[in-house]
């Protein structure tokens, strides 16, 4: 017999054509978010000034934000904490991940599909993630692909239905390439998502992460990185330059160690960038 138990599972069972796909937002901060310095912090009000915005101003229906950083600096997962926050009833990721092997115009087709969808809902988020990638581009040539773009570049710009409202939030690597392709004028907005290159906030990092058994421990390793010639100040010489994707492996690979995490962490950081 089928009873009422049965159709609530079935129901948690079926997916959403469309509306909120948590999982997909939940995955790319499998991490969570690490509060390692102010910035972090001031980037996630400014997103949720942004998503405030379009949920109470009835003159901007649309709003676009772009989130800009080196490779690993967190983009992606601050984008979704930004979209996963606003509880929006659609919430979607736009994700080169999810197109792996599409041909342009699936491309084309997933992507318009999205926003459409969107536009059913009163308060939509959409994080469209990575747009180098989502575009194809690559600096020999240079190419990308000019479908995409143009599609892009109408559905970043077009205001939603009347009595719609939609916050797009837009990551990217290549900030300077953005411009080339004229996509960068069109976002109402730019944060950028820096690197950690503190030795206070990688310190925060590690003590997050429990490296180290204690804080004697974890401060003698920060004075070896002193010692190896990084810098304590955020100008000037400082050479620590690392996104924090990087480092949360570089950490997981020097706790294999536990006879010499410090060193392990110090020679990984080392043979970073510089
Ligand atoms: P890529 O340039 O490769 O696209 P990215 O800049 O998008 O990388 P993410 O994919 O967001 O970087 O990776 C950041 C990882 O670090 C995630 O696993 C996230 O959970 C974790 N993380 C921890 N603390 C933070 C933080 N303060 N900000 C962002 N991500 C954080
Ligand atoms: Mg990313």
């Amino acid at each position: 017999r089928v009873n009422r138990t049965d159709f609530l599972n079935a129901l948690d069972e079926v997916q959403p054509a469309f509306g909120v796909s948590k999982e997909e937002m939940e995955q790319v901060v499998e991490n969570g978010i690490i509060h390692y310095g102010s910035i972090v912090d001031d980037l996630l009000r400014s997103g949720e000034l942004f998503v405030d915005q379009v949920r109470m101003s009835t003159r901007t229906p649309l709003v676009s934000i772009l989130l800009h950083g080196p490779p690993g600096s967190g983009k992606t997962a601050l984008a979704a904490t930004i979209a996963q926050a606003s509880q929006f009833p659609f919430m979607k990721l736009v994700s080169p991940d999810s197109m792996v092997g599409f041909s342009e115009s699936q491309k084309v087709a997933a992507i318009a599909k999205v926003f459409s969808d969107s536009y059913k809902s009163p308060l939509s988020v959409v994080v469209v993630d990575n747009l180098e990638r989502l575009l194809d581009f690559t600096p020999i040539g240079p190419r990308f692909s000019n479908s995409v773009l143009q599609t892009l570049m109408v559905l970043l710009a077009r205001r939603p239905p009347k009595g719609r409202r939609l916050l797009i939030i837009a990551t990217s690597s290549l900030r300077p390439v953005l411009t080339d392709l004229g996509l960068s004028e069109i976002f109402d907005s730019e944060l950028r998502v820096p690197p950690i290159a503190s030795l206070s906030a990688l310190s925060l990092v590690l003590r997050e992460l429990e490296l180290f058994s204690s804080d004697k421990e974890r401060q003698k390793a920060v004075a070896m990185l002193t010692q190896a010639g990084f810098s304590g100040e955020d100008e000037g010489v400082s050479k620590l330059n690392v996104g924090i994707k990087k480092l949360l492996t570089i950490v997981e690979m020097a706790r294999q160690e536990p006879e010499a995490v410090a060193e392990r962490l110090t020679a990984a950081l080392m043979g970073l960038g510089m």
